[in-house]
């Protein structure tokens, strides 16, 4: 008698009826896929549909419930008049990764330099 499922898809039912990403095993965000997977799986869809592949460093490139706090203080921290190039060195990059986030979440930029 054989099997009707493989050895590795009785692995994968395994892993997500516990939670966990289905590809690696480690702790599930979502739709059954780890932090990083789910990165994998937009990826292949985009390019599948002849979609652009989103820019290396762009804010939607990770999604997990820790990044989006941390997006969260430093936009909080950069609307409470702190500049962006101090912030930048605070979390080790660069201003404008700091502009994208506070743009990305809707807030507007300040205009001009910061006077020291
Ligand atoms: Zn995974």
């Amino acid at each position: 008698m054989t099997k009707a499922v493989s050895r590795q898809r009785l692995w994968q039912i395994k892993q997500a009826k516990a939670g966990n990403c289905r590809f690696c095993g480690r702790k599930a965000v979502g739709h059954a896929l780890c932090a990083k997977h789910v990165v994998v799986v937009r990826q292949n869809c985009r390019r599948h549909s002849g979609c652009k592949p989103r820019y290396l460093g762009s804010v939607c490139i990770d999604d997990t419930e820790a990044y989006r706090a941390e997006q969260k203080k430093v936009v909080s921290e950069y609307l409470s008049g702190r500049s962006s190039n101090k912030l930048a060195e605070e979390y080790g990059t660069s201003a404008a990764r700091i502009l994208n986030i506070v743009h990305h979440l809707g807030y507007r930029l300040r205009r001009g330099r910061k006077k020291a």
